[in-house]
């Protein structure tokens, strides 16, 4: 039990079953029909064991009778059941009818008859539950059912205005209920119970880290509208609807008293970027310093191309501070020169990796701090972020992600920040041509790729990791890079993967961008921001093996000019679903609807690959029970603004225990 994480009776009392059986439908021997499966009540007759002649294996074979008539039941390898199945007495008999030798019931499941007709393992919903080697569901069974009654010492925490409101039975009773339950739909709301009272926590701890970020103070950035219509004005472009509401949702965010925290979404191109060198720009000119970190030196590098050109000739200093590169205004610098700069406020922003966070650095007054790609970053590498400070004050947070996170998600997961979601795409964009290829027709395609190469353009190869062992990819891209070599002999064939140092990844980036590599063969290390305007060809081997949403990552990777993208997803798993969820994938090029189908496909933990990286881990709860969400939103809201939490003792108790075992992000 240990291994399946029991430790305690109350581990066991919520050990939940992951299905039922249903074994309910009670028949007489006289109405069995040959091929179904069914329960009966009989008296045994007489058990017998032997060895069957010509394979040599234990046969038990015992008739059993009630008063429409006899049967005969088999077990194979079982000879103790002649000694534990008691000649005379009553038991419940389920299992599948067969006339392959005789008629018969084959390998039934037998239970003694109770008095009081309380049957746990026939003749019910049966619970099915997860088992481990050495332990059989029997033992499981009789184990919680022993231990149910223990069930009446687990305190009460959900308020009882709540429990009234939703209907909710008590804990020993919505217990039973979930393990022994009298039908599907009291053992689905008793499951309810558990599911809102894990997302009612979750929501209560989102609410008191928002309500503790208003006890803190912020520096106070007013709207300066001259500066923000100058900068307008130098666009070659007018912002989107999205775009501006996120700016605005922003702006007001700033102008308050107390840290913002808020999530920028939008899809791969959307245009976050230009919406965060507004804000910067605003913060800068208030009097503060500003940050934005960025998981990859690749992407801190673009980033800062974009801001030397964005603060060009506006007397603004911006620094690029990675483990390898240190610049202002793109001349290089010592790291020294930077910690100096950042603490005295000569550089009023800098662009930078993990590095931003060393035990150096310190700022002289930060206002903003921006984290681009917030999902790759932990919940301390953020606080330290915030930490950096000289001034006393906290800085403004805002995350940026291009993971199209489905709202109910991002509430889940993300309840303690406020959202602005960025949907739709700037004017003019083409949609990427994707295709699902048949095995039989990589020849054609390679064919077409190579003609758009000869034409000058560019493609990224992105291969899956295929083994546990293989983690960094190596194997996989090797063995794709080296065939490649052979499709492709007049072309430039790169190779990217995680054993590489950042260094050379950069390099490799970089003979990319200047067209010294024709295709890349990579691992999805390139998921991540790459901006290589003239690759036009995404190709993805294993394209089962990734989530909706992160092959839209990769797809958005290409058709980042005004040419036509193409995308070819290769897959040798030809299983209905998952040609299916590929069409899904080849028909739709919003982020959000192939986030949201993933959700309903595979769960969230799948989409994007980031079990690892913070989920916290529901143990009743989905991310897509969305119904039950609202209302634990709501409840927590009521519990928090209108009760206040101190009101109720054993949720506050509980709320404690919940957050020390949860991984919140
Ligand atoms: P992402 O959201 O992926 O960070 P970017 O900010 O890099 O996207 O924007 C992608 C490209 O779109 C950039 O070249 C940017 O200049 C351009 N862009 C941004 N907003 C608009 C707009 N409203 N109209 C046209 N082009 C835009
Ligand atoms: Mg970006």
């Amino acid at each position: 039990m240990a291994r399946l994480g029991i430790e305690i009776v109350e581990d066991l009392i919520f050990y939940f079953p992951k299905r039922y059986e249903d074994l309910s439908q009670l028949k007489k021997i006289g109405e069995l029909a040959i091929g179904e499966h069914a329960t009966i009540r009989a008296r045994l007759e007489q058990i017998k064991s032997f060895r069957s002649p010509r394979k040599r294996m234990i046969i038990t074979e015992a008739m059993v009778s009630d008063e429409t008539g006899t049967l005969r039941l088999v077990w194979f390898k079982q000879p103790y059941l002649a000694k534990t199945l008691k000649p005379g007495a009553w038991y419940y008999f389920s299992g599948k009818v067969d006339d392959k030798y005789h008629f018969e019931m084959v390998a039934p499941i037998y239970e003694l008859a109770h008095a009081n007709g309380e049957q746990l393992h026939t003749n019910r919903l049966v619970p099915i539950y997860k088992l481990t080697e050495g332990l059989t569901q029997k033992q499981l069974r009789w184990l919680i059912k022993l231990s149910l009654g223990a069930s009446q010492n687990i305190e009460e925490w959900i308020p009882d205005f709540i429990i009234k409101e939703n209907d909710f039975l008590s804990i020993p009773n919505s217990l039973k209920e979930v393990h022994f339950p009298n039908d599907i739909k009291d053992a689905e709301q008793s499951l309810n119970r558990f599911k809102f009272g894990e997302l009612l926590l979750l929501q209560l701890i989102a609410a008191k880290s928002r309500d503790s970020l208003k006890t803190l103070p912020a520096p106070s950035i007013k709207l300066k509208p001259d500066i923000l219509n100058r900068s307008f004005e130098k666009l070659a472009f007018e912002l989107t609807e999205d775009q501006k509401t996120s700016l605005q949702e922003i702006l007001v965010d700033l102008s308050g008293k107390h840290p913002m925290n808020r999530l920028l979404e939008g899809d791969v191109g959307s245009g976050k970027t230009i919406v965060i060198a507004l804000v910067i720009e605003q913060a800068i000119a208030n009097g503060y310093q500003a940050v934005v970190m960025a998981p990859t030196a690749i992407l801190a590098n673009q980033h800062n191309e974009t801001f030397v050109e964005f603060f060009k000739d506006k007397g603004i200093n911006v620094a690029l501070h990675t483990s390898t590169d240190n610049k202002i205004n793109a001349k290089e610098l010592s790291r020294k020169e930077i910690h100096d700069g950042l603490a005295t406020g000569e550089i009023n922003l800098v662009i930078g990796t993990h590095a931003v966070i060393d035990d150096k650095i310190k700022f002289k007054n930060l206002g903003l701090a921006i984290i681009d790609e917030q999902h790759r970053f932990g919940v301390k590498q953020r606080q330290a972020l915030r930490e950096k400070n000289q001034a006393d004050f906290w800085p403004h947070l805002l995350s940026l992600t291009a993971t199209p996170i489905p709202r109910s998600l991002a509430l889940t997961l993300y309840g303690d920040l406020y959202l602005s979601i960025i949907q739709s795409m700037p004017k003019g964009r083409k949609p990427v041509e994707t295709q699902v290829v048949k095995e039989s027709s990589r020849a054609n395609a390679y064919g077409f790729i190579k003609k758009e190469i000869q034409k000058g353009r560019q493609g990224f190869v992105v291969c899956p990791l295929i083994e546990e062992s293989d983690k960094l990819g190596f194997k996989s891209v090797k063995q794709e890079f080296e065939k490649l070599k052979e499709v492709f002999p007049d072309l430039k064939i790169g190779l990217m993967h995680g054993k590489l140092k950042p260094a050379e990844k950069d390099e490799i980036m970089m003979d990319f961008k200047n067209k010294k590599i024709d295709l890349l063969v990579s691992t999805t290390v390139i998921e991540v921001g790459i901006n290589v305007p003239n690759a036009n060809i995404m190709i993805i081997e294993g394209a089962d093996r990734f989530g909706l949403a992160q092959l839209h990552q990769l797809r958005g990777r290409v058709g980042r000019s005004t040419d036509q993208g193409y995308c070819f997803l290769f897959t040798e798993n030809e299983n209905g679903k998952t040609i299916e969820r590929l069409n899904i994938f080849q028909n739709s090029n919003n982020g959000f609807e192939l986030a949201e189908a993933d959700l309903e496909i595979r769960g969230p933990g799948d989409i994007y690959g980031w079990t690892q990286s913070g989920f916290p881990q529901l143990k009743y709860a989905t991310f897509s029970d969305k119904k039950l969400l609202k209302s634990a939103q709501k409840s927590a809201q009521k519990i928090f603004d209108e009760h206040g939490l101190k009101k109720f003792p054993a949720l506050e108790k509980r709320l404690e225990q919940f957050e020390r075992t949860i991984h919140f992000e």
